[in-house]
């Protein structure tokens, strides 16, 4: 088909082009002396983006399901308590990876389509008056269910319970798209990878660790060896990666911080608050409903749409990618079939987005789902004239790929990677 596919799947995301032509390049050797310029800056650069001053920041070649095992072998001991939200299917997940490394698992189900609930984690520290549970295990973005959880809340019950867990929050389709504050949220270990907010293909994993979680490293237990800590402090500290990096990757996530720091994270995560009005409203336009069950849940960076009894949500999915090459994400878990996902996060704009609501139309139309074609699409544009920003002076680059102007600060970038 031609054209630029239509990905609306949440993660991965759209590369821009900027990224793309970054990575592009011949490999190079990552024990060379100019290694560690491209390396320092990133890891210190990872900071501004987690937020935390105190914490460290990691880059592995690996996954967010690889930062969810880094984050526990590191901290824990085989046959450790920890206490769990499950409120979608990467909730689950997390679950199972802890329980296969040997921890004892508490979990709180939610309701799907719900986000963590602080007051029953609050219960549950407090009863536990001899502090046994280790950590406590949240999803800040379930991708599953479109459903966002509040973190600041979960920290408020572990400290109103006066209670020394660890906060280990999978923030994998939240960081950089979402408001994210390490520090001020006590966050002990955050968890992401680099094809959702970051822009960039999957492979790498990308892990914000406080003081307190890695003075743990001194008692855990856990069997670690490619994502052992120690081992990455040891060389991270020249500049340097344990083993062999994924170079190209590392050029483009360089390109990506540069991409965010332009935009800026305030900028950002107020895109995609607009960008998920429209798709919101487009949702109520054609009569359906969310899978997140109140307004305060519902995700800026994916929605779950729930089709009507009767409908194969994965009927809708198949049709959208066959006959017009724009890919949405299923129901996954307990809510297959039951929903489908449309993905609003990353490198987006306005139109892109409209033109994929376009296409969900036809797609429900063509598998029997009776809403008027244009519904969605007009209820999302009337959103998106209500909160239009004012237009940008003539001469300002239109499209969103284009290099910034020449900054002082790209000359020394340009400097220091050479
Ligand atoms: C995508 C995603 C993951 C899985 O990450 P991988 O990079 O595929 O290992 C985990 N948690 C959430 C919330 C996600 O959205």
């Amino acid at each position: 088909m031609p054209g630029r596919n239509a990905l609306f799947v949440p993660g991965p995301t759209n590369t821009p082009d900027r990224i793309l032509r970054a990575m592009h390049r011949a490999m190079e050797d990552h024990r060379s002396s100019s290694f560690p310029a491209l390396t320092r800056p990133i890891l210190a650069d990872l900071r501004r983006v987690f937020k935390t001053q105190d914490g460290q920041c990691f880059v592995f070649p690996a996954t967010g399901t690889g930062m969810w095992e880094t984050a526990l072998v590191n901290t824990l001991s085989p046959g450790d308590r920890v206490l769990a939200s499950r409120c979608g299917q990467f909730g689950h997940l997390f679950i199972d990876c802890a329980q296969r490394l040997g921890l004892r698992v508490d979990v709180q189900d939610e309701d799907w389509g719900s986000g963590a609930n602080a007051d029953r984690i609050e219960e549950a520290l407090r009863a536990d008056t001899a502090h046994e549970i280790k950590g406590v295990l949240v999803v800040h973005n379930e991708t599953a269910t479109g459903v966002t959880s509040d973190i600041a809340a979960v920290r408020r019950a572990i400290d109103a319970a006066g209670h020394p867990a660890l906060l280990y929050v999978d923030t994998v389709s939240g960081l950089v798209s979402l408001p994210f504050e390490m520090d001020a949220w006590g966050v002990d270990a955050a968890i992401t990878g680099s094809q959702k907010g970051f822009m960039l293909p999957a492979g790498l994993g990308l892990l914000g660790m406080s003081r307190k979680a890695l003075d743990r490293r001194a008692t855990a237990r856990c069997a670690r060896v490619f994502f052992d800590l120690g081992d990455m402090i040891a060389a991270n500290a020249s500049g340097y990666f344990p083993y062999t990096p994924s170079v190209p990757l590392l050029y483009g996530l360089r390109e990506s911080l540069d991409i965010i720091f332009e935009e800026g994270l305030d900028a950002i995560h107020a895109r995609h608050h607009r960008l998920a009005e429209g798709c919101r409203a487009a949702v109520r336009g054609w009569g359906l409903s969310l899978c997140a069950k109140e307004p305060r849940w519902a995700s800026d960076t994916v929605s779950a749409v729930m089709v009507p009894p009767g409908i194969d949500g994965a009927a809708v999915i198949d049709v959208a990618y066959r006959r017009y090459g724009l890919a949405l994400g299923a129901g996954l878990g307990k809510m297959a079939g039951q929903l489908f996902r449309i993905g609003h996060l990353g490198d987006l704009n306005e139109l892109m987005l409209l033109g994929a609501l376009a296409g969900v139309e036809l797609a429900m139309r063509d598998v029997g789902i009776a809403v008027a074609l244009g519904s969605g699409v007009a209820a999302a544009q009337e959103a998106f004239r209500a909160t239009a920003a004012p237009l940008p002076p003539r001469g300002a680059p239109a499209s969103p790929d284009a290099p910034p102007p020449p900054t002082r600060a790209a000359h020394e970038r340009v400097a220091v990677a050479r």
